[in-house]
């Protein structure tokens, strides 16, 4: 099989009645960034930025996410790199940020809500960020959104530091601000986040975990946690449809988007770019090359 499938490598990834399909990695670090570009990915559509935070006691400073991410955009040229903002929270505490003990960490401060409520780690990497956009085809993405006042803050913040660096005299771009779809509150609002967005990526992991009530680290709801349900397919067409009617792009990111099994129906749905681990890459280029997604 795997000799099969590596001849396949450079085959642009199109269905047989031509639909084009961006097949992107997801990454953690600078070196898998590398890893995934002898993959093959088209890009990347999730850079898990928490990896840059975790098992450390302080936090990464201006200088060194701008160079992380610098990196990154330039292993990518003519790509979309999308660089998710800090997913702190929930299964992933990091030291140098204190948050208080919680009961229900998975409904907790995570995600932007953690950065919306730290708006001075939260603004070192928005600049990081706007730094970093003329480096590549730079996209930014915020975790767990669940109202549109997230957008909202977010985008003043932007607003914030791109004035600063106006004021320091610090070369720096734009970039478009998109969200993660991984809430229920999402699906159910999605025109409304659509119309404030400028593109959807579907969290797949943590989607599936909340429409099903059922924790993604528990080995007991194993069978209830899994993206293929109806109610969790639901969610995604129901997502995906909202942006598409508003003219935006629809990505998934969470383990369902390398699933052969699964790939058929995101198509069907309208989604048109898939992140996943490098791995994951050549089974999910020969799903898109059989499938023909209207018949
Ligand atoms: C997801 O929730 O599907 C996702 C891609 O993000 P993470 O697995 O990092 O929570
Ligand atoms: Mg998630």
């Amino acid at each position: 099989e795997a000799r099969a499938l590596d001849a396949l490598r450079d085959r642009p990834p199109v269905t047989r009645d031509g639909v084009a399909v961006v097949l992107a990695a997801n990454i953690g670090s600078v070196a898998d960034a590398e890893k995934a570009r002898e993959a093959g990915a088209m890009g990347v559509g999730l850079f898990r930025t928490e990896f840059l935070f975790l098992d450390r006691a302080d936090l990464p400073g201006e200088e060194e996410q701008l160079a992380a991410y610098s990196r990154v955009l330039e292993l990518f040229p003519g790509h979309d790199v999308i660089i998710r903002t800090l997913d702190i929270g929930g299964d992933k505490p990091a030291r140098g940020i204190q948050v208080p003990r919680e009961d229900n960490p998975f409904l907790g401060l995570r995600g932007i809500r953690l950065c919306l409520a730290r708006p001075e780690v939260f603004r070192i990497q928005l600049r990081a960020l706007l730094r970093a956009a003329p480096r590549g085809r730079l996209m930014v993405m915020l975790p767990m959104v669940a109202d549109v006042h997230e957008i909202r803050e977010t985008r003043a913040m932007i607003a914030q530091a791109r004035a600063e660096l106006v004021a320091e005299g610090l070369a720096h771009g734009d970039f478009a601000l998109g969200i993660m779809v991984e809430t229920p509150a999402a699906v159910f609002c999605a025109e409304d986040l659509a119309a404030e967005a400028d593109f959807f990526s579907i969290g797949t992991n943590d989607l599936t975990q909340y429409v099903m009530a059922a924790d993604r680290t528990n080995p007991g709801v194993a069978g209830l946690c899994r993206a293929d349900n109806p109610a969790v397919l639901a969610a995604i067409a129901r997502a995906t449809a909202a942006a598409t009617a508003a003219g935006k792009l629809t990505g998934v990111c969470g383990e369902a988007a390398g699933d052969p099994a699964l790939i058929p129906f995101l198509l069907r749905a309208g989604v048109r770019e898939l992140s996943m681990s490098p791995a994951a890459l050549p089974r999910a280029r020969r799903a898109v090359l059989d499938l023909s997604v209207s018949g």
